[in-house]
C-alpha cells in the first residue's frame, strides 16, 4: 500500500526554498521568486540560491532534451539545503513522457523549464505549481494551481492559485 505524502509543517522562520537557474536572466528569476513568495509566503522562505551549470549526464542527444530525473537527482546531491527549485531553459523529459515541464520529489526539490512556458504568467504558474509538490501536494481536481497540466492548453487555463483544500493541507490558509 501506498502511503499518502506526509506535508511538510515548515516552521516558518527557519524552512526555506532555494531557486537555482540556468541560462535563465536575473529579472525573471526574480519574478518567479516574488509569485512563489507571495503564494507560499507563510510555509517558506523563497531564496535565491544562484546560477547552477547543466551536466552532461542528463543531456539526451538523440531526443535534445534534459533527463528531469537526473538532473534534480544532481541537484539534490550537491546543494543541501531545505528545499531546492531548480530552472533552466532547456527542455525536460522523464522516461515516459515526450517532455515535462517540470518534475518534483516531495519534500526535496523540483526542476522546471521554461522552454515551452511562453509567458511569465506560465512561468510563474508552473514554478507555483512544483513547488506545491515539493510541499507534498498531489495533483488536484478541484479549480487549482495544482491540476495536473499535460500540454500547454491544460497549463493555460489553469488558475495560478492554491485551492482552500491544498492550502490547509499546507497549512497556509489564514
Ligand atoms: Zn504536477
Ligand atoms: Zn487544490
Amino acid at each position: 500500500m501506498i502511503s499518502p505524502p506526509r506535508f511538510l509543517k515548515p516552521d516558518s522562520k527557519s524552512f526555506s526554498c532555494e531557486i537555482f537557474y540556468s541560462q535563465i536572466n536575473d529579472k525573471e528569476i526574480r519574478q518567479i521568486q516574488q509569485a512563489l513568495a507571495s503564494i507560499y509566503k507563510n510555509a517558506l522562505n523563497i531564496v535565491l540560491g544562484g546560477e547552477l551549470e547543466l551536466i552532461k549526464d542528463a543531456y539526451n542527444q538523440q531526443r535534445d532534451q534534459y533527463n528531469a530525473n537526473i538532473l534534480l537527482r544532481h541537484l539534490l546531491e550537491i546543494k543541501k539545503v531545505d528545499t531546492a527549485l531548480w530552472i533552466i531553459k532547456k527542455d525536460l523529459y522523464c522516461t515516459d513522457m515526450n517532455f515535462v515541464f517540470g518534475y518534483a520529489f516531495y519534500q526535496k526539490g523540483a526542476v522546471l523549464s521554461t522552454y515551452r512556458l511562453s509567458s511569465r504568467k506560465l512561468k510563474e504558474k508552473e514554478s507555483i505549481h512544483e513547488v506545491g509538490h515539493v510541499l507534498g501536494l498531489n495533483h488536484c481536481r478541484n479549480r487549482c494551481v495544482m491540476q495536473f497540466s499535460n500540454s500547454l492548453f491544460e497549463a493555460k487555463i489553469k488558475p495560478s492559485f492554491l485551492c482552500e483544500n491544498c492550502r490547509r493541507k499546507i497549512m497556509i490558509l489564514r
